[in-house]
Parts: C-alpha cells; sequence; structure tokens
C-alpha cells in the first residue's frame, strides 16, 4: 500500500537551515530558522529553566500520568501571565484550557474544537502567516481563507484593507486569526489603537478572534505584548487563543503550549472543558509533562519567576538593540524606508522587501540566509556581522 504515496519535498525552512550548515564559508550569517540565538550563535537554556530542572530532578516522584488536559497548575499560572493577575475575565469560570504539545498543538486542537462546534466556519488568516498554520488548521477540514495585512510597500501593516476585506467577505461566526505580538514572518504588529478598533469591529460583525500568542515578552515586553489579547478576552464574548512556551522559555524540543477558549458564560467553560479533554485524547491523549511543570515551577516562584524575566528582558533588548544597529546601517540612500521598518517592527522577524532572486544572490554571493520571502530573524546576527548585512542588502538592491 504505502507504493501509493509519493515523497514530499522538504520542509522550506528545513531545507534553508541544512543549505545553511553546509556552507563552509566563515563568514555565513543564518538569518533562517526562528529560534533565539545569543551573541555567541546558540540557542541557550535560560538560566531559571536549568535551576527549575534541578529542582525537578530532585523533587519529582513519578512520572505518572497527569491527564489529558494537563497540569492545572501549568495552566492556571500560565492564564494569569497572559492575561495578568487583575483581568476581569480569570477569576469568571468562563474559560476553558489546556495544555497542549507546543504552541502548534495548541492550534491544533484549537481549530478541531471550532471545527466540531462550526464546521460551516472559514479561518480567515493575515497575508502573509506563519506557514505552519495552514496546514495545522487546515488538515481539520475548517476553510481557510486570506485578508490583506503585510503591505510589502510601506512594509507596514494595510488595517483599512484588512478591515474592509473582512467587512466585505466575513461571515458572522467566522474566525479571525491574528498574531497577539510579533507578527511571523512580518514583524509588523497592529498598534494599540488598531486593536481598539478591531475589537469592537469583530463584535459588530460577529467575527471571533482566534489569536496566536506564540512570541510574548519578546517585543516590547509583557504588558505590551499582550495589549491586544487580554483587550478581546476583555471585551469579545467568545474568544480563543494559543500560547507558545517555545520562544520565550527557550523550551522548542519540550513541546508546552496552552489553547484558551473563553465561553460566553462558565457552564459553558464546563462542556467545554470536556471537549478539550476528549479532543486530545484522539490527538495525543496526553500531553508531555515535563517543559509545562517547568513553566509551573518557574511562574509559581518568586526568584525563579524574576530570574526568567530578567532573562527574557536581556532577550528583548539584545534584538531590539541589533534591529537599532541594522536600521543604523541601513539609513543611507535607498535604504531609509527599511531602516525606518526595522525599528518599527517587533520581535525576532522582519520582512524585507527582497524578491527571490535577491534572497538567492544574498545566499550565494554573500553566505547570508534568509527565506526567499525576505523573512529574517534578526536573532541569528550580532554586532559585527549587522554591518556586512546591511551592506549586502543595499548591494543586492540597488
Ligand atoms: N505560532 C507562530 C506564529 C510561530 O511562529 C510558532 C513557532 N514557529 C508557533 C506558533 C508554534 O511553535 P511551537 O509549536 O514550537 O510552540
Amino acid at each position: 500500500m504505502f507504493d501509493r504515496l509519493d515523497s514530499l519535498p522538504p520542509d522550506a525552512i528545513m531545507a534553508l537551515m541544512q543549505q545553511c550548515k553546509a556552507d563552509t564559508r566563515t563568514d555565513k550569517v543564518d538569518l533562517g530558522v526562528g529560534v533565539y540565538k545569543d551573541a555567541a550563535g546558540t540557542v541557550p537554556i535560560m538560566r531559571a529553566v536549568k535551576t527549575a530542572e534541578e529542582i525537578i530532578f530532585g523533587e519529582e516522584k513519578t512520572k505518572t500520568y497527569v491527564g489529558t488536559t494537563g497540569r492545572v497548575g501549568f495552566r492556571e499560572t500560565m492564564l494569569e501571565l497572559v492575561l495578568g493577575t487583575d483581568h476581569p475575565v480569570l477569576g469568571s469560570g468562563r474559560i476553558a484550557s489546556s495544555q497542549a504539545a507546543g504552541g502548534s498543538g495548541a492550534l491544533r486542537l484549537g481549530a478541531q474544537l471550532v471545527q466540531a462546534a462550526a464546521p460551516d466556519a472559514t479561518v480567515w488568516v493575515s497575508t502573509p502567516t506563519w506557514a505552519n498554520h495552514i496546514p495545522l488548521i487546515g488538515s481539520t477540514g475548517l476553510k481557510l481563507q486570506n485578508y490583506p495585512y503585510y503591505n510589502r510597500d510601506t512594509l507596514g501593516v494595510d488595517f483599512d484593507d484588512m478591515l474592509a476585506h473582512l467587512d466585505a467577505n466575513a461571515k458572522p461566526g467566522d474566525l479571525v486569526l491574528l498574531h497577539g505580538c510579533c507578527h511571523n514572518p512580518t514583524g509588523a504588529d497592529l498598534s494599540h489603537a488598531e486593536w481598539d478598533r478591531l475589537v469592537p469591529f469583530m463584535n459588530e460583525r460577529g467575527l471571533v478572534p482566534f489569536i496566536d500568542l506564540a512570541y510574548l515578552g519578546l517585543g516590547r515586553g509583557i504588558e505590551d505584548d499582550g495589549y491586544g489579547l487580554r483587550l478581546v478576552v476583555r471585551d469579545c464574548a467568545e474568544s480563543l487563543f494559543t500560547v507558545s512556551a517555545s520562544k520565550n522559555y527557550g523550551l522548542y524540543k519540550e513541546r508546552v503550549g496552552l489553547l484558551a477558549v473563553v465561553c460566553n458564560n462558565p457552564d459553558e467553560a464546563v462542556v467545554i472543558q470536556s471537549r478539550l479533554g476528549a479532543i486530545q485524547r484522539t490527538l495525543i491523549s496526553m500531553p508531555p509533562d515535563h517543559g509545562a511543570q517547568i513553566v509551573e515551577r518557574i511562574l509559581g516562584n518568586g526568584d525563579l519567576k524574576r530570574m526568567w524575566m530578567d532573562e527574557l528582558t536581556e532577550m528583548r533588548e539584545r534584538i531590539n538593540g541589533l534591529r537599532q544597529l541594522l536600521s543604523e546601517a541601513l539609513n543611507v540612500q535607498g535604504g531609509e524606508a527599511i531602516a525606518r521598518a526595522v525599528v518599527a517592527q517587533n520581535g525576532m522577524f522582519s520582512m524585507l522587501p527582497v524578491t527571490k532572486d535577491q534572497a538567492i544572490r544574498l545566499r550565494e554571493d554573500h553566505a547570508i540566509y534568509m527565506t526567499n520571502s525576505g523573512r529574517i530573524n534578526i536573532a541569528g546576527a550580532n554586532a559585527s556581522n549587522i554591518p556586512g548585512v546591511a551592506d549586502a542588502l543595499l548591494s543586492v538592491l540597488s
């Protein structure tokens, strides 16, 4: 039977990673894969994570099953972190939640729930969006459509076009997938004022927000980055959001994520809680525990939480410092617009206005690796190679 199947092309980012790894030029710069790197180019284990792991190693007494929706303590502490302890919906009983296998697992779990509740709903995603959104959500059978988002000329968000498109095309009960902060792949986020307009717009049209929060704390800080999500949860009768702990805890391979579903009332939340457990059972049965336990221990311990926050701040400041350096280096004739965009954008990614051919030339002639769409992971650079990146970019664009 397996001879009926053809092989599929490798994942574009993985292929780029391999190509960069095989490149023997010593001055190569890997701006491809979306992981945070420190100045030495390593993907570090955070100090608070190491310390929590040591505590777990000493104290953990059993590896028995936890349950289909994971650790209650993990879910509660994550919700407090993301929403803020004084959020009005936190103690309302309206939130059902589940631990998941990374942000990806949470997206799939959420999409599967939507598919069960509203199989005819369309999920609207930004142009462009994180490539994996499409298969993660689409494989449940839900329809996906695009709304305009990133403008490759202005290098910012086309907010009015986004609203006009949704107004004309989305139907009540459809979902709108939004990036909570640090939009992947563009780095272009909605401003607070735009979130303030978006939320009443969605309520008036009966559209349900589905927020993917994968980079909390890596843009402008926890409060700032969580602004839109907190507003949505406060003002919308129903919403869903996913949180990934891959980037801001550096827990990539441990697969730590959360899905939260905000329901109309507490009775509905009880029903949805049971559904989440049942759906997870059909997907992976139970989520992996180790990484979630690390997060729970960090968030539940004042000293560890401070240690984590301090390191998250260091990471964010490094990213924003590199953005500043790149912007300064690009702020010459022909580079002014990109220079402005690079500091206005948030998180690890920016989308540069390069064509596929220019991205290939950057790889072949300058050993600078980025996706063919022009997405760069700024954390893959360092202070000493930024000037070279800027020069090479300007030379291929001229
Ligand atoms: N959403 C977005 C926008 C992402 O960029 C990522 C990671 N690349 C994720 C979700 C999920 O990450 P993970 O499954 O590793 O937690």
